[in-house]
């Protein structure tokens, strides 16, 4: 799951401008980190992150950077798994980053949608709590959620959202 060489998009960087002169909050269903490594601040990642581990027994947290390379990373405190602050099947959401990203779409004006079919939830159901003015879906593919938005742009999103951004 770990890609350290991954490295952020246009539509990473685009955002990370944007969110130095406007009120921007980006909720992900990454894991990879790159929107941080980027530049943004306020992200909301609702399927965890594998930049940040913590212990299976005495829950020790530790960033990725602090790791060995190779092998299972075990605690140095207790000895057991670190485990990445990921969501694996059957777990639950990070409910901090869920509640928090859920009430910034209800604060918001402007809601963008994009690179994702929205059938996985409950992701998908989270543009459902937008009270805001205007509404736009930017995805190369249909979803069963178009018709829930002011506008859709069946683009790819990096292209699509730097351009618009600026
Ligand atoms: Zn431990």
């Amino acid at each position: 799951m770990v890609a350290p060489k991954a490295k952020p998009n246009k539509a990473h960087l685009a955002l990370a401008r944007y969110e130095k002169d406007h009120d921007l909050a980006i909720l992900t269903q990454n894991i990879d980190g790159l929107h941080q490594l980027a530049g943004s601040k306020r992200v909301y990642e609702i399927h965890g992150s594998v930049q940040h581990y913590h212990c299976v027994r005495c829950h020790h947290p530790m960033e990725l950077q602090e790791l060995p390379h190779e092998g299972v990373p075990m605690c140095p405190k207790c000895g057991a798994v670190m485990k990445p602050d990921v969501v694996l099947y059957g777990e639950g959401l990070p409910e901090k980053d869920l509640y928090e990203g859920i009430e910034a779409v209800g604060r918001a004006d402007v809601m963008i949608v994009g690179g994702t079919s929205l059938r996985v939830y409950p992701f998908a159901a989270i543009p459902e709590y937008f009270r805001g003015r205007y509404s736009l879906l930017i995805n190369a593919e249909p979803t069963p959620m178009d018709a829930n938005f002011d506008d859709v742009i069946r683009e790819d999103i990096g292209d699509t959202l730097e351009a618009i951004l600026s």
